[in-house]
C-alpha cells in the first residue's frame, strides 16, 4: 500500500513540475516581444482601433472576431479565440452589452485592461425587451467610441499618449465633416420608413426618418404572419414607401412588404464587415448617404 502511496505522490510531483516548465516556457514566450497587444472584439471596432493606432511603435492590433462574421451580438467564443486573450494586454469592445462574454473574459483573464468604447454614449434606443447595442452608425456615437478608445489606450500606453491624441484628432475632424453632409440632407420634417435591421436605427435616427422598426435580431425572415399583416396595415395608413434592409439580409420579407405596398426597398451597410482599409467606415458612411441623399420618402 504504501508503495503504491509513493508512487501516486511521485507521479503528481512530476506533473507539477512538468506544468510549471509548460507555464515559465509561455511566459518566457510572451516576454519575449514585449509589444503593447491590443485585441479588438469585432470590425468597426477594428476599424476604429486601426485609426487610432496609426504609426504606433511597439504595439500590436488585431481582431478576435472574423472580419466576415458581422454582428458578434449572440457570438459564441472559439478555442481559437480563447487563444488570443492569453497574450494580450487590452481588449476594446463596442460595449453597452453587446458582448456578452466579457464577463467570462474577466474573470478567466483578470489581467487583460478592458475597454468599453461605447462607455460614454447614453443615447440608446431601447424597446419593451432590450436595448440596441447597435450604435456605431450614429456619427456622434462613433466620435464618442473613438475618443474614448484613445484616451484609455493612452492612459494604458504612454508611450504613444501623443499618437493616439492625434490620431484620434485627425480621424474626428473626417468624421465632423462627414456629419456636416448628413447634416446637409437631414429634413426638419419627419420622413417616414421601415426600417428591417437594428442595425440601421441610429442612423436613420440622426437624419430624422422615423418608422416601424421590426427588432428581428438581423433576421427578419422571422417575422409572424400576424406581425407582416399589422406591418403592411401600417404601412398603407401611413403612406410609407420605403423599406430599409442591410447588404447582408434576407431580402424576402423585404419584397413580401414591397409587393403588398407599392414600396421600394434600399440596401445599406451596417458596416458590420469589410476589409482592412482603414477608411472603411468613412467610405461605408458616404456610401449610405449617396443612397438615403435619392431617395423620394
Ligand atoms: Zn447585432
Amino acid at each position: 500500500m504504501k508503495k503504491k502511496r509513493v508512487i501516486a505522490i511521485t507521479i503528481v510531483v512530476i506533473i507539477l513540475i512538468i506544468m510549471l516548465i509548460v507555464a515559465n516556457f509561455n511566459k518566457k514566450e510572451k516576454t519575449l516581444n514585449n509589444n503593447f497587444k491590443i485585441l479588438t472584439s469585432f470590425y468597426p471596432i477594428y476599424i476604429m482601433t486601426q485609426n487610432i493606432t496609426d504609426g504606433a511603435k511597439n504595439i500590436e492590433v488585431s481582431n478576435m472576431s472574423d472580419v466576415n462574421v458581422g454582428c458578434i451580438h449572440d457570438y459564441s467564443l472559439t478555442t481559437s479565440d480563447l487563444r488570443k486573450f492569453e497574450t494580450t494586454d487590452v481588449f476594446i469592445e463596442n460595449g453597452k452589452d453587446l458582448e456578452t462574454f466579457t464577463e467570462n473574459i474577466v474573470s478567466l483573464y483578470p489581467d487583460i485592461k478592458i475597454i468599453e468604447s461605447a462607455e460614454d454614449v447614453s443615447n440608446i434606443i431601447e424597446d419593451e425587451d432590450e436595448k440596441n447595442a447597435h450604435i456605431w452608425l450614429s456619427i456622434d456615437n462613433y466620435i464618442m467610441q473613438i475618443n474614448k478608445i484613445a484616451d484609455k489606450l493612452a492612459e494604458e500606453n504612454t508611450e504613444n499618449e501623443a499618437i493616439y491624441f492625434d490620431n484620434a484628432k485627425e480621424y474626428t475632424q473626417k468624421l465632423y465633416t462627414l456629419k456636416q453632409e448628413y447634416s446637409n440632407i437631414k429634413n426638419n420634417q419627419e420622413k417616414k420608413a421601415v426600417c428591417l435591421n437594428e442595425a440601421l436605427e441610429y442612423l436613420l435616427e440622426d437624419l430624422n426618418i422615423k418608422g416601424i422598426n421590426i427588432q428581428s435580431d438581423h433576421e427578419q425572415s422571422t417575422i409572424s404572419a400576424e406581425t407582416m399583416k399589422e406591418i403592411i396595415e401600417k404601412m398603407k395608413a401611413e403612406d410609407i414607401k420605403v423599406i430599409f434592409i442591410d447588404k447582408y439580409d434576407n431580402k424576402n420579407v423585404a419584397e413580401l412588404l414591397a409587393n403588398e405596398t407599392n414600396a421600394s426597398i434600399y440596401t445599406l451597410n451596417s458596416a458590420m464587415t469589410g476589409n482592412d482599409d482603414k477608411d472603411s467606415y468613412l467610405d461605408i458612411m458616404k456610401e449610405n448617404l449617396e443612397i438615403i441623399k435619392n431617395i423620394e420618402f
